[in-house]
């Protein structure tokens, strides 16, 4: 998605271990008229799937998935990062790394949020080593519904988390995919 691409050369800032900053548009700042764009183009490009929900993550894919979620007339659910929970039989959960603190956290969702006939979009902003996307796959599987596949804002193509993802049989589609960045120059490279 050009307008995507282009605002992440305009604004976007490589920092040291791979990690791309677009806090002005994305991460802290949001534009929601870009969002709304790529809401846009996500319901273009998975038109003919039966999506009747949104799973994302907190806290930085929520913002996305609920602009995205007006364009599918669809409910979002963000599953819960907690450091430490009691599990009581009325959550599906899992362990995710986050790929900017280090941390392995806990992420749960309640079972009342994901039904067995629930066919699911996944939205995130970034897909990295996969491990956030991988772990909300496994919050599906737990509840016996369906991924219908992954949307996701940028993603870091010199990483394992796109092939990690697709050698599942699952599709990704990722709106803008940097093949490389440097955090000397600041050059970024997008996938044509
Ligand atoms: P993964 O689990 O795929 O390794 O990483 C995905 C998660 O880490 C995303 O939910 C995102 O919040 C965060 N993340 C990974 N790489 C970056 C990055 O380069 N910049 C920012 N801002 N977040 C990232």
């Amino acid at each position: 998605m050009k307008l995507l691409e282009e605002r992440i050369r305009q604004d976007g800032v490589v920092k040291p271990g791979n990690v791309l900053k677009v806090d002005s548009f994305l991460n802290h700042q949001m534009d929601v008229d870009l969002f709304n764009e790529m809401g846009k183009e996500f319901k273009r490009l998975f038109a003919r799937h039966p999506i009747n929900k949104i799973l994302t993550i907190e806290a930085s894919g929520i913002g996305i998935a609920c602009i995205v979620a007006q364009h599918f007339n669809v409910p979002v659910v963000f599953a819960k990062k907690a450091k430490s929970i009691n599990l009581d039989g009325e959550m599906y959960s899992t362990k995710i790394e986050s790929f900017t603190h280090k941390k392995v956290y806990d992420v749960i969702v309640a079972k009342k949020f994901l039904q067995p006939e629930d066919h699911i979009l996944i939205i995130d902003d970034f897909l990295a080593n996969g491990c956030a996307v991988d772990g909300l796959i496994d919050l599906i599987r737990s509840a016996g519904a369906t991924v219908e596949g992954v949307g996701i804002a940028i993603e870091k193509g010199f990483q394992q988390g796109g092939d990690l993802i697709r050698s599942k049989g699952i599709r990704v589609e990722s709106l803008a995919i940097v093949d490389s960045m440097d955090c000397d120059s600041g050059t970024l490279t997008f996938r044509s």
